[in-house]
């Protein structure tokens, strides 16, 4: 990380005060001892194959596999705290730099930092629903049901339940549209943590009239930014904090 770019970031973020959107992914979360998807080594997908797991496919043909892969991915995830970048976003809100954080997670962790304007295009862990009836429950109660049974199922009439998280396969929820809608009324968008490999949600970075990154590893969007910064999200957002004397 430069402190060159760093001021370049913060100078972008003064020019469009207001009119700026932030978009996470999971690298956003790993310093807060989330695993993201594709970091090498220590990512999801040097295990596993997500889609093999993590799919409509695979929580309707192998439910058993699917939830006890689910819960020992994401249980963890439920108890996780916000790190310096989760804070350092939501103070740029509060200072009214930025409108709107999007965000491809699904651990709550901006909302824990004290983010107000949150959409989560790919669900959260928050809840389950009922496959039958619709009913809402804690996914922490989900959980707590398993491995008495091999499924997590409804108090009311019985069915199984399903995570209020986008699986591959599924549709994009009203979320998705909400977040197509705030880029497009945006000067600029600040992507931060994401490989920009999943698609459709990496198809908001060529919706922004001007363009910010933030991530470790090089992305496929790099070479159409304003400005690019490589570091780890915690670092970098919080040297913006401070340049903007937050
Ligand atoms: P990804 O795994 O494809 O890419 C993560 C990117 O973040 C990588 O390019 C990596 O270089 C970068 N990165 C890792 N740690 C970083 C750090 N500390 N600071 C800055 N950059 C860092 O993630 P994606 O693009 O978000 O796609 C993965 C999909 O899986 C998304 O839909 C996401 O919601 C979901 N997912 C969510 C969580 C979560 O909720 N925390 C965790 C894993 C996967």
């Amino acid at each position: 990380m430069q402190q060159s770019e760093v001021q370049a970031l913060a100078n972008l973020l003064k020019r469009h005060r207001g009119q700026a959107t932030v978009f996470t992914g999971a690298g956003i979360s790993t310093e807060s001892g989330i695993p993201d998807f594709r970091s090498p080594g220590t990512g999801l997908w040097s295990h596993i194959d997500p889609m093999e797991y993590l799919s409509v496919d695979a929580l309707y043909a192998r439910p058993h596999n699917f939830w006890k892969y689910f819960s020992k991915v994401f249980g963890p995830t439920l108890d996780a705290q916000p790190n310096a970048g989760h804070i350092a976003l939501a103070a740029l809100e509060n200072a009214g730099y930025i409108h709107t954080v999007i965000t491809q997670n699904i651990d709550g962790l901006h909302q824990k930092a004290g983010a107000k304007k949150v959409l989560e295009v790919h669900g959260h862990l928050r809840t389950v629903r009922c496959n039958s009836c619709g009913r809402q429950y804690p996914m922490k109660e989900a959980l707590a049901q398993l491995p008495k049974v091999p499924v997590p199922r409804c108090d009311d009439c019985g069915h199984s339940v399903r995570p209020d998280v986008v699986l591959f396969g599924d549709m994009m929820p009203p979320a998705f549209t909400q977040a197509l809608q705030a880029v497009e009324q945006s000067q600029l968008v600040l992507m931060v943590g994401s490989s920009l490999t999943v698609s459709p949600a990496n198809t908001l970075a060529f919706y922004a009239s001007h363009l910010a990154i933030v991530n470790r590893d090089p992305t496929p969007a790099d070479g159409r930014a304003d400005v690019v910064v490589h570091g780890t999200a915690g670092q970098v957002l919080t040297a913006v904090t401070e340049e903007l004397k937050l």
